[in-house]
């Protein structure tokens, strides 16, 4: 089933304890769409400066990716710095260039209006309403932020709110938003502005979705190594949504098990820097991952006392 994401397309710089990447292939929409193309064809609507080298894109084009709604305009991409200490679940922004993406206006092509999934990757929230009053009647709309949305564009997120089925956000975004400490409370909160579910991540401890009656909690895979965690939240998403589009079903059983999906994609995503082991990975790679999610829950797999 169509699946569309309009979000950032990068050139991302990090740090982490393991080494550095400078200027790779990075953006919400990026992670999403390498991510999502695993179980669907995926259409992206961004942005790119005209010294984007668009050839390092072509990897998603073979894997399914629809680029026609990639503009380019003149002028520099958007670049992110970030480091990563220890704690490799908070990012530190370290620099943040919006270039392009300064006067972009979302045009979602006419042939990707009727798309039936829709996410808003992390991307300023006037644009995200933008691609919204752009598509007709999707089945399900989802949608990302960030601290930066959450401190200069608060209002137009919390409106955003209104108009979305679904949330992602991280458990320190979540309490930043609403203010609440307790992630139960916080994403009661969020539920009372709108959406049906919100889905807190929280990093290598998992992710928690909320719906108002009920709560469901995936494990994060227990990586030996986490190598750069840059796009472990986009890549999440698009498993996600990857698998809800694949399968045709927004029922909340088949939401639970889009979370598995997710996290198995974002514990792909860490493991090198950019989107190279997005790319890297099979059907069979992916299926094992998700058998030992299923594992790692197990009552009846436990070694007899
Ligand atoms: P995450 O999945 O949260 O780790 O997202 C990482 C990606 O978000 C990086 O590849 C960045 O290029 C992108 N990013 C960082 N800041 C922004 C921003 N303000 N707007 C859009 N994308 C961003």
């Amino acid at each position: 089933m169509s699946l569309l994401v309009v979000g950032s397309v990068a050139l991302d710089s990090v740090e982490t304890p393991f080494g550095t990447a400078d200027e790779v292939v990075g953006g919400s929409g990026t992670f999403f769409a390498a991510s999502a193309s695993h179980y669907t064809p995926v259409r992206l609507v961004g942005v790119v400066g005209s010294d984007y080298p668009v050839e390092r894109l072509q990897p998603l084009a073979a894997r399914g990716v629809d680029l026609s709604g990639l503009e380019t305009a003149s002028g520099e991409s958007f670049r992110w710095r970030g480091r990563y200490r220890h704690d490799l679940n908070v990012a530190e922004t370290l620099e943040t260039r919006l270039g392009v993406f300064a006067g972009f206006e979302p045009k979602i092509p006419a042939s990707f209006r009727e798309s039936k999934y829709v996410f808003l990757a992390n991307i300023h929230p006037a644009l995200q309403h933008a691609v919204l009053d752009q598509v007709s009647r999707p089945a399900l709309v989802a949608c990302d932020t960030m601290n930066l949305w959450i401190e200069t564009q608060r209002n137009e997120l919390v409106r955003l709110l209104g108009r979305v089925d679904l949330i992602t956000l991280n458990d320190g975004e979540a309490r930043q938003l609403t203010g609440s400490p307790n992630l139960l409370k916080a994403a009661r909160w969020i539920l009372d502005q709108g959406p049906k579910y919100v889905i807190i991540k929280k990093g290598e401890h998992g992710a928690l979705m909320f719906t108002g009656a009920s709560v469901f909690f995936a494990p994060a895979y227990p990586l030996e190594q986490i190598f750069d965690p840059t796009g472990a939240g986009d890549s999440f998403a698009g498993g996600f949504m990857g698998w809800v589009a694949k399968t045709d079903d927004v029922s909340e059983r088949n939401f639970r098990r889009a979370v598995v999906y997710g996290s198995a994609m974002g514990s792909f995503a860490v493991e090198r820097f950019s989107i190279d082991r997005l790319l890297e990975v099979g059907q069979d790679d992916i299926a094992a991952r998700v058998k030992d999610f299923h594992a790692l829950v197990s009552l009846d797999g436990a070694p007899q006392a």
